[in-house]
């Protein structure tokens, strides 16, 4: 069987881009590569065309798969690569160290990944407790999934127990699971909320975040200081109009309270 082979190697951004796409010789079944890398010296602008058979595919893997290989970049070197970008030189000296600190950055970051809320939301029994528990404006930082910039406010929790209460300081690392991921503050909000509802088996939770968004404020129309509010409720805070009234009101407190976004 032969197959056709498209090679193309274009040049941008100062560095070069290899694609190649493998097809059937009837046109389908195609699969493809891009391998994109400064450390790849190809020719700039030219494009190939050529039959093989599967004996010459696997000599064209001899070749492409070293390529690959040189163009899997660290992440430190694709900082260097955004410093450059930027129009800096990543090797002067008040950046040379900057790809390695902002590696440590994002682990801090981003290290909500992996970690299961069951984990830490461990309840214990407490019947007389049957009235809303509420923790108002913890603290969070998180970044949006489209520009990769932080937004940051307070969450406001609450849940009505059945039977079952959490520790209090475990709400915080809740938020924080998932606040260290790349995120969009409205699924962040549900999945807090969820969180709280799979593992309290409470009668309600309700949950509402505000937060500063930089994409937002630094950028484009530049709306600063604007808050965004999303809110997530479930079970009798959604279907009861007084609970989520109590809730909405206690956290009304939260957001006009000392602390000011
Ligand atoms: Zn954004």
């Amino acid at each position: 069987m032969s197959e056709r082979v498209y090679f193309s190697i274009d040049r941008c951004h100062g560095s070069y881009q290899l694609s190649i796409n493998i097809e059937d010789d009837d046109g389908g079944g195609g699969h493809g590569y891009r391998i994109a890398g400064p450390k790849y010296d190809g020719t700039s602008g030219r494009l190939l065309k050529h039959y093989v058979t599967e004996r010459d595919r696997s000599e064209l893997h001899a070749y492409i798969d070293p390529i690959v290989e040189a163009s899997e970049m660290s992440f430190t070197d694709a900082v260097r690569i955004m410093i450059k970008e930027t129009g800096e030189d990543p090797d002067r000296e008040g950046l040379q160290e900057t790809p390695g600190r902002v590696l440590a950055a994002w682990s801090e970051w981003f290290g909500g990944y992996g970690k299961d809320p069951a984990a830490i939301l461990k309840t214990f029994e407490e019947t007389d407790c049957d009235e809303m528990v509420v923790q108002l404006s913890i603290p969070f930082f998180s970044h949006c999934e489209h520009h990769l910039v932080p937004f940051f406010g307070f969450a406001h929790l609450a849940y009505i127990p059945n039977g079952r209460v959490v520790g209090l300081s475990k709400l915080g690392r809740l938020v924080d699971i998932f606040a260290r991921r790349l995120q969009i503050q409205e699924r962040l909000c549900n999945q807090v909320a969820d969180a709280l509802y799979d593992n309290l088996n409470p009668k309600g939770v309700g949950v509402v975040m505000q937060a500063r968004h930089l994409c937002l404020e630094s950028r484009g129309l530049a709306k600063t200081g604007s808050v965004t509010v999303t809110s997530a409720l479930r079970g009798n805070f959604k279907a009861n109009p007084e609970v989520r009234a109590e809730f909405l009101s206690l956290v009304k407190t939260g957001m006009t309270g000392v602390i000011k976004l």
